[in-house]
């Protein structure tokens, strides 16, 4: 029986999974946390339950006989890449991309200047970010980009206590958010309303928000290109809509600006914390590939605020010697097959974010997954798989019982999930995360190693 090694266990990994059991392969996922499902759980915004509940695709794939699941193995640190390729047929990347885009712009960095990708994680309860800090006492934050993840932000920060808390969001950040003094939300994009990023039903979403009133000046919607894409016209509509709204004197407001970029990150002295934001006004150019671009007319504005989150993408790290598109940010790959500068790489296979960039809906990853697999299969019927020395799972299994000391296997994380279910229950709420990594261990722990020692 050929043998598979997904490293990562968020929606790619688990459709990989999927696929490859159909195949008959024996699978093992790994995942440096010790809980599944990366984005759906550190990514998808609290408010959102119903898109979480694609998990029960993963836990149908995660009950294969063929199936294992190593939780809390940091690939690169606790297992290498050529480890791997002596245990395995086939390895498959699905560590999607972990770090965020900068600006680039002098003041990134000051107190009260973050990545959404933190605020993110934060709220989601991710054990890396638990003891992340955010200034949630200024009136106005500005949230740099016009993506879905800059609406999840947007909404997350004007949602009321009673609304936010029947949700899983960490109490860590329930209880911030709680408290917080941001009234008024400026949602920033570098180019017109026909361009922005989001998604039809989640713009809509911004606009039925319980104690926000949204902002649009009409003026900014004059001349709005109507784009061929059905998406981006039904977002001009959107936009159009929202344009004619009175505002109802809610207690928070959200405002789209478009066509602002910013320069610099303002605040008191050198290193202080934030003051404003200073911005170009842009107008929109043609450029060489037809696709609209922004340009600076040479004006500028400060918008005074205490809190700018970026939201301008995420990125991929190179990780463990795995060959890596610099430029790109990506695992290199052709078509999902990995590559050095010799060609492909025997047995070596990406899939997700990592290997065509963070785009598309979680949905668009069973597909991606799917066309890796197909070629992963053809190259499994050409002989051209990797040729592992030692392809045995009861001796992975001891290696890395003997190796990993917070190793937490799939009926570890069941222990891990009932738990936080419980917790949940007495205020129904869907669970309370566990937050610290130690915590998870421990909860996960005594179960797993049942399976191991
Ligand atoms: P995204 O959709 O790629 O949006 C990134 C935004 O950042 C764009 O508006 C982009 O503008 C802007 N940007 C990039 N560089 C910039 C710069 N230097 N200065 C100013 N603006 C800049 O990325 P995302 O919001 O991180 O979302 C990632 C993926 O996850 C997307 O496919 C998204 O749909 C998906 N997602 C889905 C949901 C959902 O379905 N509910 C929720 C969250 C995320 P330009 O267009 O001008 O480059």
């Amino acid at each position: 029986m050929k043998r598979a090694a997904i490293i990562g266990a968020g929606p790619s990994g688990f459709y990989a999974a999927e696929q490859l059991l159909k195949a008959e392969f024996e699978v093992d996922l790994y995942e440096a946390l010790p809980t599944p499902f990366g984005l759906v759980r550190f990514g998808v915004a609290p408010d959102h339950p119903k898109i979480k509940s694609v998990t029960r695709i993963y836990e149908k794939t995660a009950q294969h006989p063929a199936f294992r699941f190593f939780g809390g193995v940091r690939f690169g640190e606790h297992v290498s890449r050529a480890e791997l390729l002596e245990r395995y047929h086939a390895v498959v990347y699905a560590y999607g991309t972990m770090t965020d885009n900068r600006l680039g712009i002098p003041g990134e960095d000051r107190p009260g200047s973050h990545s959404a990708t933190e605020f993110v994680a934060w709220y989601n309860g991710h054990p890396d970010h638990a003891e992340h800090r955010f200034d949630l006492d200024a009136e106005r934050a500005v949230v740099v980009g016009n993506g879905n993840v800059a609406l999840d932000v947007a909404r997350m920060l004007v949602l009321a206590s009673d609304e936010l808390a029947p949700t899983d969001t960490a109490d860590h950040a329930l209880e911030a958010l709680g408290a917080a003094c941001v009234t008024d939300v400026v949602l920033l994009g570098r180019r017109g309303p026909a361009e922005a990023a989001f998604t039809n039903p989640e713009l809509r979403e911004l606009g039925e928000l319980a104690r926000a009133d949204l902002l649009v000046d009409p003026a900014q919607l004059d001349g709005a290109a109507e784009p061929d894409d059905t998406t981006r016209r039904r977002n001009v509509e959107i936009l159009r809509d929202y344009a004619q709204r009175t505002p109802t004197g809610r207690s928070h407001r959200i405002q789209l600006r478009f066509l602002r970029s910013p320069l610099e990150v303002l605040g008191d002295g050198e290193h202080g914390r934030v003051t404003g934001l200073r911005v170009a006004i842009n107008r929109l150019v043609t450029g060489a590939d037809g696709r609209m671009r922004a340009e600076p007319t040479g004006e500028e504005e400060i918008i005074d605020c205490g809190l700018v989150l970026r939201s301008i993408g995420y990125r991929g790290v190179p990780v463990a010697g795995v060959p890596f598109d610099e430029r790109r940010g990506l695992i290199r790959n052709e078509g999902g097959r990995v590559c050095d500068d010799d060609g492909p790489c025997r047995g070596e296979y990406a899939v997700g974010w990592i290997k065509r960039g963070p785009s598309g809906v979680i949905g668009t990853n069973k597909k991606c997954s799917a066309d890796t697999v197909g070629r992963l299969l053809e190259d499994a019927d050409g002989g051209r798989l990797g040729d592992p020395m030692a392809p045995d799972a009861a001796a992975v299994l001891e290696w890395l019982g003997a190796r990993v000391p917070g190793l937490v296997t799939w009926e570890g994380w069941q222990a891990i999930d009932a738990h936080e279910r419980s917790l949940g229950e007495p205020a129904g709420r869907p669970r309370v995360k566990l937050v610290r990594t130690e915590q998870l261990i421990q909860v996960g722990r005594a179960v797993s190693e049942a399976m191991y020692v």
